[in-house]
This record gives C-alpha cells, sequence and structure tokens, in this order.
C-alpha cells in the first residue's frame, strides 16, 4: 500500500487530524477510558482507494512541546520526521494557522520539499469560511499546495478528504488486491533471536508463492513478505525486524520493543515465537506483558519441539501455560520448524482469531448476557456500595471492546471485571481474541 506521512511541529493537529482521516475505516474512539491507544500506523480507505496514514505525531511526545523547544528536541523531532519522510511515499504537511508561520513551519518545509515527495499542506485549526482567506495567507510563501481544515471541527474535511483521495491516486501505485486474491492477514513475528523466527516463515511460505520481498521507501528498514496460500495473500510484516534482532545486543532491546509495538499495531495478529528448550525469557516476558496490555491479538508459538523427547513436552507445556496466566485466552502452538510440524496450524488460528475481533454483537443479546451474568454472581459492595450496572453496549473498535454504563465505575474491581470478561468470552464464543471491558459511570 502507499504510505503516506503525517509530519508537522508538534501541537499543529496531526493526531486529530489522523483520526478524523482514518475514521471511516477502522473507527477510533477517544475519550473513553481504557479504549484510547496510541496508534501510529492506520489504514486508511476512502471509497477505491487504500492506503497507509502514519502519524508522527505520538512518536514526538507533543504533549510535552513547549513553544520553546529546546535544541535537543527539535533535533528529536527531525528525527522522527526524517525515518517517516524517508518511508513515506508522499507528505502530509500540517500547519498551525492559529499560531501563523513559525521559523520551524519553514525549517520544515524545506526539509520536505527536498525529499522531492509529493506533499500536500492542511493549515489546521482554521474554523470556517470566513478565516480561511486570511488564516492561510502567508502560508502561501512557502510555495506548496494547501488546504484550510479544521480537524477538531470538522471545517472544509471532506474537500480535505477528497484532495487527500486524489492525492494518493496520483502516486499512481499499483492497488495489491485487483486479481481476485482475496486479502488475508498481516502478521508480525516477535521472539528472540534464533527462537526460529525465520525458520517458520519458511515453513510457513513453504512452497506456497513468494509474491514479494518488497522495501517500503528508501529504508531497508521495513521489509514485508508477501506470500499467497489457498488464494489468499498474507504478509509477514517488517521482516527486517525479524533478521536484524538477531544481530543486535541487550542495550537495545528497548528498541526492539518500540518496534514490536509498532509492527503488532499495524498487523493483524501477532505470532510470538519462543524456543522450547530456553523456555519464557526476560525479553519474552516483557513483550507478553506489553501484548496483553496493549490487546494485542497474538499467539504463542514454541519451536524447536524436536529437541524434546515427546514424554517431555506436556510438561514444557504446562509450564509455558502457567507464564501467560496473564492472558489465558492466548493460544500455544508447539511446533518444529525443521520437522514441519504443527506449522499447519497457524494461519488458520490467526484467522480464526481476527474473525473473532470482527465479531459484532447486537445490544439486545449483549444486555441479556450482562442480566444472566448479574444474576449469577452480583457485584461484590465496595465502600459500602454496591455497584448497579445499567447497560452495556459494543464500542466500534479493532477488538471486542464491551463498554459497561454503571452508577460508578470505581466501585468496580479487578476481579469482577474479569468475571465478566470470562462470562462475556463464554455466551459469546470468543476463545482466543483480546476482549476489552470498559466501565463508565453514567446517572
Ligand atoms: P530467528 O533468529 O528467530 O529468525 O531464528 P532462525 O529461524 O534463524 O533459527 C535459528 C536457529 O534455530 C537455526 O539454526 C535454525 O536452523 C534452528 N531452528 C529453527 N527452528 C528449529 C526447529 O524447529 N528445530 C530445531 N532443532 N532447530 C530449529
Amino acid at each position: 500500500l502507499p504510505i503516506v506521512a503525517l509530519v508537522g511541529r508538534p501541537n499543529v493537529g496531526k493526531s486529530t487530524l489522523f483520526n478524523r482521516l482514518l475514521r471511516k475505516s477502522r473507527s477510533i474512539t477517544h475519550d473513553m477510558p481504557g479504549v484510547t491507544r496510541d496508534r501510529i500506523y492506520g489504514e486508511c480507505r476512502m471509497g477505491d482507494v487504500r492506503f497507509d496514514l502514519v502519524d508522527t505525531g505520538g512518536m514526538c511526545l507533543e504533549s510535552e512541546a513547549t513553544p520553546e523547544l529546546s535544541k535537543d528536541f527539535e533535533d528529536e523531532i527531525f528525527e522522527q520526521a526524517r525515518e517517516a519522510i524517508e518511508e513515506a511515499h508522499a507528505i502530509i504537511f500540517v500547519v498551525d494557522g492559529k499560531e501563523g508561520l513559525t521559523p520551524l513551519d519553514e525549517q520544515a518545509a524545506e526539509y520536505v520539499r527536498r525529499s522531492g515527495k509529493p506533499v500536500l499542506m492542511l493549515v489546521n485549526k482554521v474554523d470556517g469560511d470566513e478565516f480561511a482567506a486570511e488564516m492561510t495567507a502567508e502560508f502561501h510563501s512557502l510555495g506548496l499546495e494547501l488546504l484550510p481544515v479544521s480537524a477538531a471541527h470538522g471545517y472544509n474535511l471532506p474537500d480535505v478528504r477528497d484532495r487527500v483521495r486524489r492525492f494518493v491516486v496520483d502516486l499512481d501505485m499499483p492497488a495489491d488486491e485487483d486479481d481476485g486474491v482475496e486479502r488475508g492477514l498481516k502478521l508480525t513475528m516477535l521472539g528472540r533471536p534464533n527462537a526460529g523466527k525465520s525458520s517458520i516463515i519458511n515453513a510457513i511460505i513453504g512452497k506456497d508463492r513468494l509474491i514479494v520481498s518488497d522495501v517500503a521507501g528508501t529504508t531497508r528498514d521495513s521489509i514485508d513478505v508477501t506470500f499467497e496460500k489457498k488464494n489468499k495473500r498474507y504478509t509477514f510484516v517488517d521482516t527486517a525486524g525479524v533478521r536484524r534482532r538477531a544481530n543486535i545486543q541487550d542495550h537495545l532491546e528497548k528498541i526492539s520493543v518500540i518496534r514490536a509495538l509498532k509492527n503488532s499495531k499495524r498487523s493483524d495478529v501477532t505470532i510470538l515465537t519462543i524456543d522450547i528448550t530456553l523456555g519464557v525469557g526476560r525479553q519474552d516476558k516483557r513483550l507478553i506483558e506489553f501484548l496483553a496490555r496493549e490487546k494485542v491479538p497474538f499467539i504463542v508459538v514454541v519451536n524447536k519441539a524436536d529437541l524434546v523427547p515427546r514424554n517431555e513436552t506436556n510438561q514444557a507445556l504446562e509450564a509455558f501455560r502457567r507464564e501467560l496466566r496473564i492472558v489465558p485466552h492466548v493460544p500455544i502452538v508447539m511446533t518444529s520448524a525443521h520437522k514441519g510440524v504443527g506449522i499447519g496450524k497457524l494461519l488458520p488460528m490467526a484467522e480464526a482469531m481476527r474473525q473473532e475481533c470482527e465479531i459484532r454483537i447486537g445490544t439486545g443479546l449483549l444486555n441479556r448476557s450482562l442480566q444472566a451474568v448479574l444474576e449469577r454472581q452480583q457485584p461484590p459492595v465496595v465502600k459500602r456500595r454496591r455497584p448497579k450496572f445499567f447497560y452495556v453496549t459494543q464500542a466500534d473498535e479493532d477488538i471486542p471492546t464491551f463498554v459497561f454504563f454503571c452508577n460508578d465505575h470505581t466501585l468496580v474491581k479487578q476481579s469482577y471485571a474479569r468475571y465478566l470478561e470470562n462470562q462475556f468470552r463464554k455466551m459469546l464464543g470468543i476463545k482466543t481474541a483480546p476482549v476489552n471491558v470498559v466501565f463508565r459511570s453514567s446517572h
């Protein structure tokens, strides 16, 4: 897919714009405790056009930005923007119409222009036609095509969407799904060096058609491997990371976790590979905690099963189960990439998980389920008060997210939240996907 980067200095409203542009394709709900996630990549769909939108906002600590940016901080912003620009095929350059043209804008514009990539400038925070001419005037000096917009209030958004759509069409990049092949999943492979990640990818692809080993943008940083299986097209996202991590040392561990976050969010299902002979290591633990906290759909693959005697595999499996007790729904698959054992289960399992993520449940069934669950076990009294549940709805999110409205959400205990989650999983048949339960007070 074409990659479009949103760049600009902090606080110009990139993240708001990002959410606005994405909303129709993958809804993101804000202002909902526990629901908002810091999204960096998002797949945008505008009519027949698809592209990946990259927000650099979350990466450059926007909220901490002050007008008196330190030199280091400026450098950091540029570093982030630089990466995004290098990777992108086209750039949306965002400026703040309220604040007017700043030296940092000029510097950034210069940089963007030098990249040689198509640029569209959006002058944000213009709250209506009556202000447009005046607020955009000085930005014309940058010599870029510009449009006024208000990401927060929606002014001129339809025009902006339409222009962005044409912007992407004009890139004239081959669409990747017009040949009757169904779009399969995007997968991220994580795990320590030598766990067997590359071997598993190879074993999965097997004799099937490997289509591209695509280098996105100019960086060699993000190599996606795409292949077809049973007339479906799958992609392993960022296999450069798979290779590269094999060479880096512990002190860079942090970077690989950040990278894991980025990639896991960009893909449908993540596979964490662990070497059975080494067990769950420190980095694996961190990754598991992170994937659990971020509600990432993932599978744990316990590889190199051929190195353990058959009668010991059950014991090993139990040990892994214990390590994964914070995410009891996560499937564990034992594999041997060398012998081809267990490999065939992975894609169907990932597909099933993805389907569970897309489940949509009607309000009627949800609320009947809630009643049944409440009858079975009332929520415990906290601070002499018993939480009272009014109703439940499903939020429009990437994973099943149930929002429970109650008299006071601070009264709901963790253990009861877990009980609700488990009961809902059972009743609604959500076995392996992550589930998010959110409580909100309402009167
Ligand atoms: P990566 O760094 O995670 O991509 O790991 P590789 O796929 O490069 O594998 C690391 C080493 O483990 C290689 O020597 C592989 O041949 C070996 N290996 C991978 N999978 C298996 C397996 O299922 N069984 C055994 N015995 N060795 C394996």
